[in-house]
């Protein structure tokens, strides 16, 4: 506001005495890009007269000083705002982040795809990124379990245990070819654990993956001559 009275009033022969160093340092630094700054920037390059800037300690008694801290005060009292800085760069980000969070969630709640993973996580969420090539087939329930098998290539839907559809539940939780895997690696109160709880435990993926992985093998060796 300084700076634009000073270019309104084309006085040639300004000092602006501020007790703010951090401002000063900031009108000093090249890499500095907050919008407020860079504007005040601006404005000294383009104004025909240069503009000098001190630096004056604070609260010492020094009269110009006092008053500026008095108005200072006295505009806290306002009901309304003379000046509207425009948001940081940081602000943006992080706005445009929840925008973008808020748009995916509503995807994900609305689409017809992908809902056996919405059934696990149900809530959009970026810690959660999962790049397991075995552990998202269970994830999806796609890939090498039966089910999927049976939906997109006409395969028989049936475990080869006989007793049910293979999908991810029966695999994890019901079938009998895997029961050695769940004594050794799974947790003793595995029944009562949901299948994302189940999932986060390192020895029950670990198991997982090795059973997603023999299935894999079985089915390509089904295709070799
Ligand atoms: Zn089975």
């Amino acid at each position: 506001m300084v700076v634009n009275l000073v270019v309104s009033r084309g006085l040639s022969d300004a000092t602006i005495i501020t007790d703010s160093r951090s401002a000063l340092l900031a009108l000093e630094n090249p890499l500095n890009t907050t919008p407020s700054v860079s504007e005040v920037k601006g404005i000294l390059q383009e104004y025909i007269h240069s503009i000098k800037f001190m630096w004056t300690r604070a609260q010492v008694g020094t009269a110009g000083n006092e008053a500026a801290d008095a108005y200072a005060k006295l505009s806290t009292e306002k009901d309304s705002i003379d000046c509207h800085l425009a948001l940081s760069k940081s602000h943006i980000k992080h706005l445009l982040l929840q925008d973008t969070l808020q748009q995916w969630q509503s995807c994900w709640n609305t689409s017809l795809k992908g809902r056996a993973g919405f059934e696990l996580c149900p809530v959009v969420n970026l810690k959660r990124l999962h790049g397991n090539f075995y552990i998202n087939q269970l994830i999806t329930d796609h890939g090498a379990l039966a089910k999927y098998q049976g939906k997109f290539f006409h395969k028989d839907e049936v475990c080869p245990c006989g007793k049910a559809v293979e999908d991810r539940l029966h695999l994890v939780f019901h079938c009998e070819r895997w029961q050695d895997f769940r004594d050794k690696c799974f947790p003793k109160n595995f029944r009562h654990l949901s299948l994302l709880q189940l999932l986060l435990c390192k020895t029950v993926r670990t198991a997982l993956e090795a059973i997603m992985k023999k299935k894999l093998e079985v089915l390509l060796q089904e295709l070799l001559p």
